[in-house]
């Protein structure tokens, strides 16, 4: 079959691999309709995330119909439309029993690599290195599902891909940043970065009842978007002081809540950008926080600041005292996608939620290449490349 293969940094290309077989009583193939790039997969292409070989097939945000079943697969059937949730988790360890899904204890195969950087393991992710279980993602033509009678959810044939498709990742990672902040009514939600994530937690803020949301980003396009599509007010890192800015609509007081939907790779024009990206480059740090550091120093005092970016490992000039002094709430984690897929279905099918509205392009997976660097550089009003085998 076809699939999306890392071979390095900043090259992706779609090959031959050998098609995925049955491995376990309780795996599914899929035959794939759609997928997409994701901005954690920027991570694997601008090489932020160790443990990557060359030829490791990419992709973890995927949809198709079911072609081949374990025996002890029962809630599925040959045929079925389903979309694949992200992190693959058993169903049945103490974590997943908590609906902690993206902290399955037995999904991964390469745990002691995850305990010797983070104490201990989260969860196994499809293509997403050997660190997170060396599994096969589903930037390709069909896909090896393990522990496909917990994940895969099957979805009504009235409903487009396009609309269900975020279900395996994006929608709910924007809709558990919104959920960590504990929104009251009445509180003003600020969210940094207007990619895929951060459209999602401006539009899941208001649906959780915020009152008003303001989105931080430099490119003009995807302010757009999250003023248009999820209703934000919006600010230009580039033209604005965001501090003051958010000093000033906020009575003083900053936001309730902050949102980092930026991750290990933020940018900032000023010194704190040039500090990270030589520390980074000299690997005397391993992510650029910029955009965390100043959601945290701007966030009210007493308020919740969420955490969906990806983090990878060690940053420098935390602002603990900040944390300490103003008892802020630090909330992250990886998302519990399982635990967000039916609610959501329920909201899209309800029709007060169609998640479309960030596709900006829709590419043929031989393409995968073009849709990467597009993403990558923010050209052609790039916003979320969706593939199709
Ligand atoms: P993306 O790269 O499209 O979006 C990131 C946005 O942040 C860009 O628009 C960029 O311009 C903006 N940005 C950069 N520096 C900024 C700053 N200082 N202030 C404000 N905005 C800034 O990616 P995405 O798909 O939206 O993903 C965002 C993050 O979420 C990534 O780190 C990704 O790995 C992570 N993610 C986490 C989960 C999870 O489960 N926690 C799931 C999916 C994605
Ligand atoms: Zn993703
Ligand atoms: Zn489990």
């Amino acid at each position: 079959m076809k699939a999306t293969c890392w071979m390095g940094l900043r090259d992706v290309q779609v090959r031959n691999v050998p098609d995925p077989k049955i491995l376990n009583s309780r795996d599914a193939i899929v035959k794939i309709t759609s997928t997409a790039i994701c901005g954690s997969d920027l991570h694997l292409y601008n090489g932020f995330i160790p443990s990557m070989r060359k030829g490791d097939v990419v992709g973890h945000e995927f949809m198709g119909e079911v072609v081949e079943l374990g025996r002890d697969v029962h809630n599925l059937e040959i045929g079925d439309r389903v979309v694949v949730p992200f992190p693959i988790a058993c169903g049945r360890c103490e974590q997943c029993s908590r609906e902690m899904y993206s902290l399955c204890e037995n999904s991964n195969p390469n745990a002691w690599m995850a305990e010797k950087m983070w104490g201990y393991s989260p969860c196994g992710v499809f293509g997403y290195s050997h660190l997170l279980g060396g599994y096969a993602g589903g930037q390709s033509e069909y896909a090896r599902v393990p522990f496909a009678d917990v994940g895969p959810i099957k979805v009504p044939e009235e409903l487009e891909d396009d609309q269900v498709l975020f279900l395996s990742d994006i929608l709910p990672t924007g809709y558990m940043a919104a959920e960590m902040c504990g929104i009251e009514p009445g509180d003003v939600v600020a969210v940094w970065g207007c990619g895929p994530v951060g459209q999602f937690a401006i539009k899941s803020a208001y649906l959780l009842g915020a009152e008003r949301v303001i989105a931080i980003d430099r490119f003009d396009y995807r302010l757009e978007v999250a003023r248009r599509g999820g209703g934000a007010e919006t600010l230009n890192y580039e033209e604005t002081n965001i501090p003051e800015a958010l000093e000033e609509m906020t009575g003083g007081r900053g936001p309730d809540h902050c949102i980092d939907a930026v991750g290990m790779e933020g940018h900032a024009p000023g010194v704190a950008f040039a500090y990270d990206k030589l520390k980074t480059n000299l690997f005397m740090e391993t992510d650029r926080p910029v955009a965390l550091r100043q959601a945290i120093l701007a966030c009210r005092s007493g308020g919740t600041v969420s955490v969906a970016g990806v983090y990878g490992g060690f940053i420098d000039k935390f602002p603990m005292g900040a944390i300490v002094n103003r008892s802020l709430t630090i909330r992250s984690g990886q998302c519990h996608v399982q635990r967000y897929m039916r609610p959501l279905l329920e909201h899209i099918r309800a029709g007060d939620l169609d998640p479309s509205y960030i596709i900006s392009h829709h590419l043929k997976l031989s393409e995968a290449a073009d849709g990467y660097d597009m993403f990558f550089k923010k050209q052609d009003a790039c916003l979320k490349v969706v593939l199709h085998p």
